[in-house]
């Protein structure tokens, strides 16, 4: 009886060691991945390079994001002679690269002649604090510069949960179109915003009495998208923005640069593209390049891939002729999409300018894609912090 009793005891004791061991592993787990998480909140350094004269932050348009995880930082590149204004928005989506790397290159090597530019690198902010699920991304991505390798993070397609939750089943813009619920954090199909509703949407209002405020003539929306998407290597332009666009384009093919035009369409509402030009008058044109990492089609999700692009089942899908833009060997490179964005901006500053030289936009140190691919896109970056 007594035997039983302590075999009892023991084994309780046991238990109860058991339990405290699991206990203190779930706490070590749970302590190592919080740290891995609250990493993702820090920015990455952006180095302002001498093109720069000067710097705000979004909130101060609209204090209705002052203190949020949306609030962002913007850059003023300013001439010494007056002209037009133009924005370059980049970001709007954390896991499209070539759009907020872009805008970066053109903060730390840009100059501005004449007018002004004012750039957006990272338009939803929140969306580079986490990746999205079931995507299997990398969490950062490297680019090699001459001096050192600079970390660059990759985010999710929308504002992070963890700043505006929950999702509606059915997601109502303020212009009426119907989206399914995660939507509502999703920047470009929230425009023009609304001071009063969502965080996304409040961002996107703020992004709206920017353009307003600062009386932007041309507003550019940087984008990419999976190579199996039809609109692709596309500039997608407002009513107000087609000449523009299609000018560009035609001058960007005699330079050996094959991108389409499309029509932003008047029903499809809540983009940039569209309500952007509605609210404001600005000119407003969206580009799109092709990211692999992206595809539903493309295999193991590795830095690698962002980087280089590189898939072997897009460039089967190619060979099959799935594909809307050429997917060869060299796959499609995060150089090659940066240098591509950067060359229709300057085109398009360059038509903007010449069809109004009143509003001249004169951009120079823009390197063109040319450059990029003689020298690496590092080449044009600020060399990271030692
Ligand atoms: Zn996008």
């Amino acid at each position: 009886m007594s035997s039983d009793r302590t075999n009892e005891k023991t084994r309780s004791y046991g238990n109860r060691w058991t339990a405290l061991g699991l206990f203190g592993a779930v706490a070590v787990t749970v302590f190592l991945v919080a740290l891995d998480f609250r990493a993702m909140w820090l920015d990455p350094p952006i180095y302002p390079g001498p093109g720069v004269t000067g710097q705000a932050r979004l909130s101060d348009y609209f204090s209705g994001i002052d203190g949020t995880a949306a609030d962002t930082d913007v850059y003023f590149l300013e001439g010494e002679e007056a002209g037009g204004t133009a924005l370059v928005l980049g970001g709007t989506h954390p896991n499209e690269p070539a759009s907020s790397l872009s805008a970066i290159t053109l903060i730390e090597s840009a100059v501005v002649a004449r007018g002004r530019l004012i750039v957006i690198p990272r338009a939803v902010h929140s969306g580079f604090t986490a990746t999205d699920p079931q995507e299997g991304y990398p969490q950062v991505y490297h680019i090699e510069t001459p001096t050192g390798v600079r970390e660059f993070r990759y985010g999710g397609r929308g504002t992070n949960p963890i700043h505006q939750w929950p999702d509606p089943v059915i997601y109502v813009n303020g212009s009426g179109q119907q989206l399914a619920g995660p939507e509502v954090r999703n920047l470009n199909r929230s425009y023009p915003g609304d001071p009063n509703g969502y965080l996304t949407e409040r961002l996107a209002f703020a992004i709206v009495e920017m353009i307003r405020q600062e009386g932007i003539d041309l507003s550019i929306d940087l984008h990419e998208a999976s190579p199996e998407y039809p609109v692709i290597n596309a500039m997608v332009a407002h009513e107000n923005a087609v000449d523009l666009a299609v000018e560009a384009a035609l001058l960007l093919e005699l330079e050996g640069i094959q991108i389409g035009v499309e029509p932003s369409p008047a029903n499809l509402r809540g983009l940039s593209h569209r309500e952007w030009g509605d609210a404001t008058g600005t000119k407003a044109i969206l580009i799109e390049s092709a990211n692999p990492a992206q595809g539903r089609l493309r295999g193991p999700t590795t830095e690698a891939l962002i980087v280089e692009g590189v898939d072997r089942y897009y460039i089967r899908a190619a060979e099959l002729g799935l594909l809307y833009v050429p997917f060869g060997k060299e796959g499609s490179p995060l150089d090659e999409r940066v240098g591509r964005h950067l060359q229709t901006v300057s085109m398009l500053l360059e038509v903007f300018s010449s069809a109004d030289p009143d509003r001249t936009i004169a951009v120079e140190h823009l390197p063109t894609l040319g450059e990029i691919r003689q020298n690496g896109l590092g080449a044009f970056l600020a060399p990271p912090e030692k």
